[in-house]
C-alpha cells in the first residue's frame, strides 16, 4: 500500500504538490489523472524517493522507499523519462537490474516473454520504437514480481494496439491482487482503465473516490426545452412538480427528466416547443469543470480565456457544463 502524508514539493516559487494525503488501494487499478503540470510525475518520483520531498512523507507498507532492501521486489515503476542506457540490449539491462536486487536470471526471460520482447531481446534500445521502449520499461517494473506497480503516463504515444495491451495487463496486474497506481491526462483512459480515481490539479488533491462514483455524480443527463412561450411552459411544468433549469440560449433543463414524458406534457397543454433533446455530459467535461482553475496555460491566450469562461471549480451548475463544447482545449498535446 502506497500512503501520502501531507505530500509537499515546492521548486523555487512553483508549489508542484500541495499537501497531498491520499492511500493507494490493493487489488484495482488506481488513476491518477490532472492536466498537464498537475504534479503527477513529481508525486511518482517522491513515492521513489527520486525526488526529496519539502514536507510530509509518503510510505510504501510504512516504509519509505530508500528503507527497503531490494525494493523492485516491493515496487516496480515506469516514469516518463527513459532510463535505459541505449548502447545496451534490452536482456542486458534487464540482467543488470535484475542482479543489484538478487533476482534470479530466469526471470529476466519470464518478463521478456510476458511483455512479448522475446524475439528483440539482444538488440541494442537505442534501435527500439516508443512501443517497445514502453514494453522494456514495464518489463523492468515487473522484474522483482512486486505487490506494486507504478506507471506514469505509459500510454502516451502508442498506436492503439500498444494502449489495449497496456490496460489489459494492469487489469491483469490488479486482477492478481496487486497495487496498480497509473497516471493520465485523460479523463477517457482512466474511464476505461481505472477501479479507483485521484484526481489533482496544481499539485491539491480535488478527488479520491471509486470510478463508479464519479460516474454516478459527473454523467447526468438532462431534457432540453425550448419555447416561443417559456412561462407557459413553467406552468404546465411547476403542475407536473418539475423545477427546471435554466439552460442556455432561454432554454431550460429537467435534470434526469423523461424525454416523452416531457414532450407529451407539453403537447397535452398545446404548448408549442422548438427543442426537446437529450443532454448529456461527458465525464471528460467534467474533468476539465473540475480543473479548469489549475491548467497550465502555456500554449495561448484563446485557451486561457476559454478556462475563464468555464466559470471555475467544481460544484459549478449542470448548465455551465452542458453548455461547454467537448475538446475545445488544446491540454492533449504534450
Ligand atoms: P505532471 O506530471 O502532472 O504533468 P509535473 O509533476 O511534471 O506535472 O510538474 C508539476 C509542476 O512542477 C510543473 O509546474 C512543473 O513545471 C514543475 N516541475 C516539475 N519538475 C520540476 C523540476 N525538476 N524543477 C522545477 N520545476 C519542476
Ligand atoms: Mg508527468
Amino acid at each position: 500500500m502506497i500512503e501520502l502524508h501531507d505530500l509537499t514539493k515546492r521548486y523555487g516559487k512553483t508549489l508542484a504538490v500541495d499537501r497531498l494525503s491520499f492511500r493507494v488501494p490493493q487489488g484495482v487499478v488506481t488513476g491518477f489523472l490532472g492536466p498537464n503540470g498537475a504534479g503527477k510525475s513529481t508525486t511518482m518520483r517522491m513515492i521513489l524517493d527520486l525526488d526529496r520531498p519539502t514536507a510530509g512523507r509518503v510510505t510504501i507498507d510504512g516504509r519509505r522507499y530508500g528503507q527497503l532492501s531490494e525494493p523492485l521486489k516491493y515496487i516496480g515503476a515506469l516514469l516518463e523519462a527513459k532510463a535505459v542506457h541505449p548502447g545496451r540490449t534490452a536482456r542486458d539491462h534487464l540482467l543488470w537490474l535484475a542482479q543489484s536486487n538478487r533476482i534470479p536470471t530466469a526471470r529476466v526471460d519470464e518478463v521478456l516473454s510476458l511483455v512479448g520482447l522475446t524475439s528483440v531481446a539482444r538488440k541494442r534500445a537505442r534501435g527500439f520504437s516508443l512501443g517497445m521502449g514502453q514494453r522494456l520499461g514495464i518489463a523492468s517494473a515487473l522484474l522483482g514480481d512486486p505487490e506494486i506497480v507504478m506507471f506514469d503516463e505509459p500510454v502516451n504515444g502508442l498506436d492503439p494496439e500498444g494502449i489495449l495491451w497496456i490496460r489489459n495487463l494492469m487489469k491483469r496486474l490488479a486482477g492478481e491482487g496487486r497495487t496498480v497506481f497509473v497516471s493520465s491526462h485523460l479523463m477517457s483512459e482512466m474511464a476505461v482503465t481505472a477501479d479507483h480515481l485521484v484526481v489533482i490539479g496544481k499539485g491539491r488533491l480535488l478527488a479520491d473516490m471509486p470510478m463508479a462514483e464519479f460516474i454516478r455524480h459527473n454523467s447526468r443527463s438532462a431534457v432540453r426545452l425550448r419555447t416561443p412561450h417559456p412561462e407557459r411552459l413553467l406552468d404546465v411544468l411547476a403542475g407536473g412538480g418539475i423545477r427546471p433549469e435554466p439552460g442556455p440560449g432561454g432554454s431550460y433543463e429537467v435534470v434526469d427528466g423523461d424525454l416523452a414524458e416531457l414532450g407529451e406534457l407539453a403537447a397535452a397543454h398545446g404548448v408549442v416547443l422548438h427543442e426537446l433533446s437529450p443532454q448529456q455530459a461527458s465525464l471528460e467535461e467534467a474533468f476539465m469543470q473540475m480543473t479548469a482553475d489549475s491548467v497550465e496555460y502555456h500554449a495561448g491566450a484563446n485557451e486561457g480565456r476559454d478556462a475563464a469562461d468555464a466559470g471555475g471549480a467544481w460544484g459549478t451548475g449542470w448548465q455551465d457544463r452542458t453548455a461547454r463544447q467537448p475538446a475545445a482545449r488544446g491540454t492533449e498535446e504534450n
